[in-house]
Formats: C-alpha cells, sequence, structure tokens
C-alpha cells in the first residue's frame, strides 16, 4: 500500500498524535507525509524515526493557520501526485471535516476513530471505537482508496526509522480552496491548551472551593501539565469554563489524567476514556471513578496532592 499521512504541527513541533498517525501507516506500507506551517526541516525529518521515508512541506504562509478546504485539496493533490491509496490521519477537530472531505475527493472509503491495525485476511476490516468508548464497531472498506482516522494514544509509536527527506510541495491551489479564511488565532498564552495536553491534572467538587486551587496548579505546574475540571466546578465559577471536561466540555486525550476529588459520574468520563493512563484520588472508595482507574489513590486529597507534589519535585 501506498500510504499518505497527515501530520498537524503545533509550536513548531510534530503533534504525538500525528506520530502515532505515521507509526500505524508504516505498519501498512510504504508512508509519505505531509504538513502545513511552520516548522523546520530538521523536525520533519523526524518523522522518519516513526516510519516516513518522506515528507511533503507545504510552506506557503496562506497555508499556516489550519484551512479545512485548502488542506484537504492539497491533501488530496498529493495523494494524487505519490500514486497514495490510503490516507491516514489522527482524529481530531483538524482532522475530522478533512478525512470527511478528502473521502469525497477520492471516492474513498473512510473509517473514523480506529483502534487496531486492519484486519486483511478477509478485505480490509477495521475496529473503531464508538459511543465514546463504551463500544466497538467492525467496519468493512470496500473501497480501493482509503481514509484512516486514528483515535488518539490507541497505536503506540515507533521510534526505529531514520530521518525522512523533506520536500517542499506547492499545491495549485484556486480561490474556492480559500472561501473561508482564517485571518487570525489568539492562543492563550503560558498556558498548556488542554485539548492538546499530554499531561493533565482535574480537579472536582471534592476541593471544596476556589480557594484550594494552589494545590492543583502547583502538582500541574510540577508536571509540566495543564489543568481541568469538572462540570459543576466550573459551573459555579470556581475555574474558567474552557477548563471543563466532559461530554459537555474539551474531550482530552492525555497520556496521564489525574483526577482530583472527582466522583468519576458518566459525562465526566466521556471526555477522558481516551486517556493513555487515568490516576484517580478520591477520599471514597466506592466513589465510580476509580472502575475506569488505572491507578487509584483513596485518601484524603488535601493530604495526598502535596506529598505526590513534593515526591514529584524530589525526583525532577
Ligand atoms: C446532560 C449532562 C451533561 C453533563 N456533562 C458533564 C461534563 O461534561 N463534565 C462533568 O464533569 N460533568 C457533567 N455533568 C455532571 C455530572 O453528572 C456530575 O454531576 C459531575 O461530573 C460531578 O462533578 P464532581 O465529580 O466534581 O462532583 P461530585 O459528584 O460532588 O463528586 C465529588 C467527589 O469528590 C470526592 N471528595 C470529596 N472530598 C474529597 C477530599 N477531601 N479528597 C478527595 N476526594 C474528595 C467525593 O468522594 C466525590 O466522589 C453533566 C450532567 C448532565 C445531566
Amino acid at each position: 500500500m501506498s500510504i499518505l499521512v497527515f501530520i498537524e504541527i503545533t509550536e513548531g513541533t510534530i503533534k504525538k498524535s500525528s506520530l502515532e498517525a505515521i507509526s500505524y501507516g508504516a505498519q501498512l506500507g510504504d508512508v509519505t507525509a505531509i504538513a502545513f506551517g511552520e516548522i523546520s526541516v530538521e523536525e520533519l525529518a523526524k518523522a522518519g524515526l516513526s516510519g516516513a521515508s518522506k515528507v511533503l512541506h507545504v510552506s506557503d504562509e496562506k497555508y499556516h493557520l489550519g484551512n479545512v478546504q485548502a488542506y484537504s485539496s492539497a491533501i488530496s493533490e498529493a495523494m494524487e501526485s505519490i500514486g497514495a491509496d490510503t490516507l491516514v490521519l489522527s482524529k481530531s477537530s483538524l482532522g475530522d471535516p478533512i478525512s470527511a472531505r478528502v473521502a469525497i475527493k477520492q471516492g474513498a472509503s473512510l473509517a473514523s476513530n480506529v483502534i487496531e491495525l486492519p484486519d486483511t485476511s478477509d478485505g480490509f476490516t477495521v475496529k473503531t471505537s464508538i459511543y465514546t468508548g463504551k463500544a466497538f464497531a467492525i467496519t468493512k472498506l470496500t473501497e480501493d482508496k482509503k481514509v484512516i482516522s486514528i483515535k488518539k494514544n490507541a497505536i503506540g509509536i515507533k521510534e526505529d526509522g531514520n530521518a525522512a527527506t523533506v520536500e517542499s510541495f506547492t499545491p495549485s491551489s484556486t480561490d474556492t480552496d480559500f472561501k473561508a479564511k482564517i485571518t487570525s488565532q489568539n492562543k492563550t498564552t503560558g498556558e498548556i491548551l488542554l485539548p492538546e495536553a499530554d499531561l493533565v491534572v482535574s480537579g472536582g467538587r471534592g476541593l471544596k472551593g476556589p480557594e484550594n486551587w494552589g494545590m492543583i496548579e502547583e502538582l500541574a505546574t510540577t508536571l509540566g501539565a495543564a489543568t481541568g475540571c469538572s462540570k459543576p466546578v466550573s459551573d459555579m465559577d470556581w475555574r474558567p469554563h474552557h477548563e471543563h471536561v466532559g461530554q459537555t466540555g474539551i474531550k482530552v486525550a492525555p497520556s496521564l489524567y489525574i483526577a482530583v476529588g472527582i466522583s468519576g459520574a458518566i459525562q465526566h468520563l466521556a471526555g477522558v476514556n481516551s486517556s493513555k493512563y487515568i490516576v484517580v484520588v478520591n477520599k471514597d472508595p466506592e466513589a465510580p471513578f476509580f472502575k475506569a482507574a488505572d491507578y487509584g489513590i483513596v485518601g484524603d486529597a488535601f493530604e495526598v496532592i502535596p506529598k505526590l507534589t513534593e515526591a514529584i519535585k524530589a525526583i525532577s
């Protein structure tokens, strides 16, 4: 198979979820990656460690801000140009509309939220995660061309390859590709963005009040983590709404999610069950969150968290 992998960039580096997509693609066939925006050739070459032999870089300034239509046209053109039959990408707010558009442009079968390598014993069948991780679907992709979007944290990153060659790629864009124009993006500076974070420390109503968030912030700073919270906490204005995690808030997919004083209601779990490891700190041993946890500490957060922070400081 000839695979094109769309890689997303953050702060001049390749996102971890895109390295997972490359590693997935490399187990299916020869991988060329495509990236847009401001990133050095040295950084892009690192895609080779995860299995890409070549990276196409679209560096034109008008592609810097994540324009879905323009990216989809360029990716479709790149597939034609290298003769790729499959596009692999990470499921994300940018990846979702791009996968749908490219599938239509290419007449491809699309599978979203894929969690395993395909079964090719009888055609091409993939397993996908559905109902916010509560169930699986087995989906057969019948077209020769395929678009596969990968669930974050489902595929391990391989790092046994060599540096990839990096080539400039100039798509033949048209005005139609830029019907919607992002003119600027304003990110909250100095903070780790919750949807992108690899480590998250989250607090719930068990923390009693906003005045007690200092210990959550200190643990997060010590780890280099983003902070999150449960819905009631943001509803009560203890924390800003952009920190609210769950079904009706931000869905996170970090390597580590530490939940402190959160009961583990199903609506909260819906936002965290793509986390690789979940650590729960709760004084109630019957708290439902423990069922979803990889590690649990039954204890009073006001005793456990300061000790945990000190222990991490001591080894870092
Ligand atoms: C339609 C709908 C959508 C919703 N969407 C969301 C959503 O997106 N996100 C979300 O979070 N919720 C959502 N909810 C609310 C959800 O059902 C729960 O009510 C909410 O998650 C509970 O928040 P909590 O765990 O912080 O509080 P609580 O349920 O009050 O739990 C507090 C926990 O803290 C523990 N605790 C208390 N003191 C301590 C201590 N000193 N040390 C350690 N632990 C302690 C308690 O044992 C308890 O388990 C939604 C509800 C509905 C109906």
